[in-house]
């Protein structure tokens, strides 16, 4: 059975256990990035905006 308590980058498909809800264009729509994909996208985009960290650890 699949872990509910991971997420997938939505640009390089990882499953880290930090990830960042983001915007990236104008459509308003929500990805989830890890670190390593979050720099590029917030490089020269004016859509880009930050909308919390998601955690998949568990207290
Ligand atoms: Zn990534």
């Amino acid at each position: 059975m699949r872990s509910t308590r991971q997420k997938q980058c939505d640009r390089c498909s990882d499953s880290p256990s930090v990830l960042y809800r983001v915007q990236m264009d104008e459509s308003g729509q929500w990805f989830f990035v890890c670190d390593r994909c979050l720099p590029t996208l917030k490089d020269n985009n004016s859509a880009y905006r930050y909308g919390g960290t998601w955690k998949a650890k568990k207290r």
